[in-house]
């Protein structure tokens, strides 16, 4: 099936913003296109085809399972760092204004990857970096 584009506003992420009348705040529209679909809202709702501003429920995938890795990585097990990059957590690094430190920080990985990604020079495929997708 085709990739259903978010026609609403798009935030600075590259995402679809919406209102959600739950919590009377915004809301990512993919992740709120997830919960009417899917009837909950796991913490992390990923796109299977790549493009941010797809709302279709049958492209959005629950990636609260990488989080599970990315979970495991911080309580300390031995997991390759380059391993645990979900693409969500890529393009939120990627997109994300805070310092490279505190990102390292808060993800539990390392400044260099964090560095790479914001370059472009790791996971170009999925951030765009230079405009070329290498999809
Ligand atoms: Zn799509």
């Amino acid at each position: 099936m085709e990739c259903k584009e978010y026609t609403g506003y798009i935030g600075n992420a590259g995402y679809g913003l919406d209102y959600n009348p739950e919590t009377k705040k915004t809301i990512s529209a993919h992740r709120l296109s997830f919960k009417l679909h899917y009837g909950y809202l796991p913490k992390i709702v990923m796109h299977i085809c790549n493009n941010k501003t797809c709302i279709n429920p049958l492209h959005l995938k629950d990636g609260t399972q990488s989080e599970n890795i990315l979970q495991s990585y911080k309580d300390g097990l031995q997991i390759n760092p380059r391993r645990i990059c979900s693409k969500e957590l890529v393009l939120l690094i990627y997109n994300s204004k805070i310092s490279t430190r505190k990102l390292a920080k808060q993800y539990g990985i390392s400044q260099g990857t964090v560095q790479r990604i914001k370059q472009g020079l790791t996971y170009r495929e999925w951030t765009g970096h230079g405009g070329s997708c290498g999809v």
